[in-house]
């Protein structure tokens, strides 16, 4: 596909439109004492990875909290390197795709080696090569191309969804994005400023949010109107083509909350292995069909701790949705009858107060747990 942009004048439109309008505030992309970054100055790249890897999967106005969270425990890479894990998935907690954080932590350990234990508060010290990046866990073409260009200011083009949106709709292209990742890549890099990569790829990234967006595209007042094929030829709405959508399978799942004659909880960790391994939750598993849900429970606490319960009183039941699935949840009490509990099919167990639940890394399904069983407990302190 042949791109007949002129190149010059797109930038300078677009450069006009940021520099009234871009979102000037987000806090990785300034310098330490908030004032914006000179052309070609180097700023710390360590909170612009953290903020790129948080905002793989989730949306900005999401991720800016969990990033202020981050950056005071973790304020530089050193404190990352030296966390355990469970700490590390405890402020990863809520942001769900906990893959990531684990990445982002034997990433750590990695870009120590690059920048040396004496020099990684130096952002010279940090690696300026797209190879080095994608060299790291979890780091892909345009997320080692927002760190290298938001942090050095260095000519290294970015595709994430509100720019793939944007050129498909300036080419108005017949294939889905993901079927066009040449051709729009080809363009990232074609189009991109040399001379102001960093404002450059943010300003795109701007527009997406604010202009391009993806119900309803402002292109009355979008400055790439006169080079955008989907606006003077088509309705933009008709652009992206939608990518099949996968259908969300729904599965019912039974959890038992078992407690000891301390009034302790019983919890497992899940395997390293496993989805959101590492985490912890409370045992249970899917429902077979044709099975009522007690039953289920009693089965899967027998099958992963090797312990007899009886089901007794139901605490709550919700909808919890996820990429590709969603899951319903019923949550039993269940009393303790036989057998000592083992980690069949996860990594560890414990048995822990309800008051220190909240002191270990549990994904957000478990945490709408938690807080039921909290508000319960107090309820009935209250009576007592
Ligand atoms: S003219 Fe409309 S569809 Fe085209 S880039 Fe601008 S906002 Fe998007």
């Amino acid at each position: 596909m042949q791109i007949l942009i002129p190149i010059e004048e797109f930038q300078n439109n677009l450069f006009e439109w940021f520099s009234e309008c871009g979102r000037h505030w987000i806090p990785w992309k300034l310098r330490k004492d908030g004032s914006f970054p000179e052309s070609g100055e180097f700023i710390s790249p360590y909170g612009i990875w953290i903020a790129e890897v948080m905002l793989q999967q989730t949306q900005l106005q999401t991720v800016i909290p969990y990033w202020e969270k981050w950056m005071k425990t973790f304020p530089t890479l050193i404190e990352v390197v030296e966390a355990d894990e469970q700490k590390v998935l405890m402020q990863w907690q809520g942001l769900g795709y906990y893959s990531r954080a684990k990445r982002l932590h034997q990433s750590s350990k990695l870009l120590i080696e690059f920048t040396g234990k004496d020099n990684f508060l130096d952002p010279f010290a940090w690696p300026v090569e797209l190879n080095q990046w994608l060299s790291l866990p979890g780091i892909g073409k345009s997320t080692a191309g927002s760190i290298i260009s938001s942090a050095f200011d260095l000519p290294s083009p970015i595709l994430d969804g509100n720019i793939k949106r944007i050129f498909s709709r300036l080419l108005a292209t017949k294939n889905t994005p993901s079927k066009d990742q040449k051709t729009l890549w080809k363009m990232s890099s074609l189009l991109l400023s040399k001379k102001r990569p960093r404002d450059f790829n943010q300003a795109l990234m701007d527009l997406g949010a604010k202009i391009c967006t993806p119900q309803k595209p402002s292109c009355s007042c979008c400055p790439l109107q006169n080079y955008c094929v989907a606006y003077i030829k088509y309705d933009p709405h008709d652009f992206p083509k939608k990518e099949m959508k996968k259908i969300k399978t729904l599965q019912e799942i039974g959890i038992g909350l078992v407690f000891n004659k301390n009034g302790e909880l019983l919890i497992d960790q899940r395997l390293e292995t496993s989805n959101m391994g590492g985490m912890w939750e409370f045992p249970g598993g899917k429902k077979n069909p044709d099975e009522f849900i007690e039953d289920t429970i009693a089965r899967e606490l027998k099958e992963e701790l090797g312990i007899v319960v009886k089901v007794g009183a139901k605490l709550l039941s919700f909808d919890h949705a996820y990429t590709n699935k969603r899951l319903y949840f019923t949550v039993h009490f269940c009393e303790w009858i036989s057998g000592q509990p083992r980690p069949l099919a996860s990594q560890k167990i414990l048995w822990v107060s309800p008051e220190k639940l909240l002191d270990f890394p549990f994904p957000s399904a478990n945490i709408k747990i938690i807080s039921e069983l909290h508000k319960q407990l107090s309820f009935r302190n209250k009576k007592l």
